[in-house]
Order: structure tokens, then C-alpha cells, then sequence
């Protein structure tokens, strides 16, 4: 049995909006992720088995590596299809934010939900959401956002409507934020679940190498250079890993190559926090990852010297400048919390 996580005037809520709902759009975070691409289209299953007219729209585009999912060629990307989404969202009975806990993180899309007549509802897992929505399923200890619609759905009595497709929706999003149940997954609920999932027929085996083992020769060779260049701050039980946009260009970089790779450094012995740098090709800006074990607050560091956020393992943010420049203030922030930078237990 689940412990009842989520509140239950927040299920009966749902429910009666779903009771009386035709058309339902679904929204997720910029440079969506297993999760969010997880979450959204474990819920659009789900609410086609309800006979509703759902839509997934994200900003922009996803990784391949995830494109396999059933249900993934439906989604609509609001930067490619802007006109029609801006329909979609205003004519939407029922709009739900999905991974996200601020408007912001949606970002040319902000207007549109906000401005939407539609009833609203947030089902996330981040920290400190922002007051947007009717309904605010918020739980940062839940380790995905997949896990709550899988939870929500549970609750509100529909187990038996969740298909295979849906359930494979839901594992991807729950293993990939836990990096293959490797970090925020001693939880034993969600060994409950991934029961109930396999249940349904995943073969969740096969999701692993879907999503893990299908990558490019260039990603693998990118991997060994950024390796092989990678900083290690001993005194400070840390490591910096770097991708310049020349060192794109020189491996054939696609979106998504890089994912990952902020993980690596931690699989050294005593190194508690890792950073990833990258230059981003549409933005003039290098793109901030950070990976912590043990209680290291990645997110704190995050918001003081990134202006970013997240989870207190996993956070990033935004640096307007150059790698040099991001690389100074890491060490700034390093010299900063040099007193929790301590090696694992
Ligand atoms: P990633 O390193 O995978 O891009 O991001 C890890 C986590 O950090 C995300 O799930 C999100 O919670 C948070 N995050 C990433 N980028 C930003 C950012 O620019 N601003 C904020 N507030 N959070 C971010
Ligand atoms: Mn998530």
C-alpha cells in the first residue's frame, strides 16, 4: 500500500474538474527531460483512456534518446508551433503544469498559461512553487514528477486505466531523475510502484537500454575529451568538466550529447560535487549543471552564484559570460562553501 502523499481535497479537486473537462492541454519545462516528457505523457495516456482531447505542448525540443516513447510524435513544440499551441491553451477547460514551479521555466510559453482561462493545476516536484495555479500538488520529497501521476492517478481510483504505454511513460520519468534509481530513490514506495508498473507489462530492462544505451559514437568520444580535460579540486572534494562551442563543432555536437555527463565526476573516489559548463549555441551563455552527493546543497550554490535553482542534488543555472569567467566563480563559490565540501561518508 502507498502512503497518501497527496491531499486528498487536492484529488477530489482534480477529479471534479476532470468530471466536467472536454479539452486538456498539458505543459512541461524548457529543455524538457525524462521526467517531464515522463510525467506529461503518462498523464495524456491516461486521460485518453478518460475519452478527453489532451495535448502535450513544451517549449522546445526534447532529446532522442527519448523520442521512442509512445506517444512522443504528438507532442507539439511551442517553438515551432506557436500559433496553433496559443489556440490550443486558450480554448484548454483544463491546463496542467507539469515539473515545473515557476512560470518562468516554461519560458516563451509563460504568457500564454498565464493569460489562458483555463483551470490550472501544478504537479511538481521542485522546491518553493510559485503561486500560479488553482491546484498545487507540490511535494519535493517525491523523487519525480511521474511518481505523483502515477500517485494521482491511483487516488483518484483509475489504477485499472493505466495502460502499458502509460506506465512505460511513468518509469522513464521516475528512473531517469534518479539516474537509474543510483540517487533520491531509497524511498521504498517506488520500489511499490515500479511492481505495479511491471504489472502492466513494461519490460523495464529494455527502457534502461532505450534510454541509456543508444547514444552516438560522437557522444561517446565527446565523453572521453571533456574527461580527459576535466578539473579536479582536490582540497575541496569537487570537479569541473567543460564544453566550449569550438569543442562542439569539432565532435558533431547534437542537443543532448552532453547528458549526463555533470554525473561522471562523482563516481570518483571523494569527489562530493560536480560542474558542468557549457556554452549554449542559441543563447550567448554558458549553461550551469551542477550534481552533488550526500547533503551538499547544489541548489543554494546554484541561486547565489548561477542565478539558478533546484534540487538540493541536482540544480543549475545560467551564467552570461565566458567559460573562464563561470570557472572563476565556481572556484569563488568553492573557496565560499569549502567547509561542506567534505568527502563521502
Ligand atoms: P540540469 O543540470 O539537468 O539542466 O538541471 C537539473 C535541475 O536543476 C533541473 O531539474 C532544475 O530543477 C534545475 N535547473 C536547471 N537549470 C536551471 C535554471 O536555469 N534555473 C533554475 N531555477 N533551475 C534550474
Ligand atoms: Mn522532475
Amino acid at each position: 500500500m502507498l502512503t497518501k502523499v497527496i491531499e486528498q481535497s487536492n484529488v477530489e479537486h482534480f477529479a471534479k474538474w476532470l468530471g466536467h473537462a472536454e479539452k486538456i492541454v498539458i505543459v512541461s519545462h524548457v529543455a524538457p527531460d525524462g521526467d517531464a516528457i515522463g510525467s506529461s505523457l503518462g498523464l495524456w495516456h491516461f486521460l485518453n483512456t478518460q475519452e478527453k482531447t489532451a495535448n502535450v505542448i513544451v517549449p522546445n525540443a526534447f532529446p532522442d534518446f527519448l523520442k521512442w516513447m509512445p506517444g512522443s510524435k504528438d507532442i507539439l513544440q511551442y517553438d515551432r508551433y506557436k500559433e496553433f499551441a496559443d489556440k490550443l491553451i486558450n480554448e484548454a477547460d483544463i491546463i496542467c503544469c507539469l515539473d515545473f514551479n515557476a512560470l518562468s521555466r516554461i519560458d516563451a510559453m509563460a504568457d500564454a498559461i498565464k493569460n489562458s482561462p483555463a483551470r490550472k493545476i501544478l504537479i511538481d516536484h521542485h522546491l518553493y512553487p510559485e503561486d500560479f495555479c488553482r491546484i498545487t500538488i507540490s511535494h519535493p520529497q517525491i523523487s519525480s514528477t511521474s511518481e505523483l501521476v502515477f500517485r494521482l492517478i491511483c487516488r483518484m481510483g483509475n489504477f485499472s486505466d493505466i495502460t502499458k504505454e502509460c506506465a512505460e511513460c511513468i518509469y522513464t520519468g521516475m528512473m531517469t531523475d534518479t539516474g537509474g534509481f543510483t540517487y533520491n530513490s531509497n524511498n521504498r514506495e517506488i520500489y511499490f510502484i515500479i511492481s505495479e508498473l511491471l504489472s502492466k507489462g513494461i519490460d523495464k530492462d529494455a527502457i534502461y537500454r532505450k534510454v541509456f544505451n543508444t547514444y552516438s559514437e560522437s557522444r561517446l568520444r565527446l565523453m572521453g575529451h571533456v574527461l580527459s580535460e576535466m578539473t579536479v579540486y582536490h582540497d575541496y572534494c569537487a570537479a569541473l568538466i567543460t564544453l566550449t562551442g569550438k569543442e562542439q563543432k569539432s565532435f558533431n555536437y547534437i542537443r543532448g550529447d552532453s547528458e549526463g555527463f555533470v554525473n561522471i565526476p562523482l563516481s570518483i573516489k571523494n569527489v562530493v560535487f560536480s560542474c558542468f559548463l557549457r556554452e549554449d549555441t542559441e543563447k550567448p551563455m554558458i549553461k550551469v549543471s551542477l550534481r552533488s552527493v550526500g547533503t551538499f546543497p547544489c541548489n543554494k550554490l546554484a541561486a547565489e552564484f548561477f542565478n539558478g535553482g533546484g534540487h538540493l542534488n541536482a540544480s543549475g543555472g545560467e551564467f552570461y559570460g565566458t567559460i573562464e569567467e563561470a570557472k572563476a566563480v565556481l572556484e569563488k563559490a568553492l573557496e565560499k562553501y569549502k567547509p561542506l565540501l567534505t568527502a563521502k561518508k
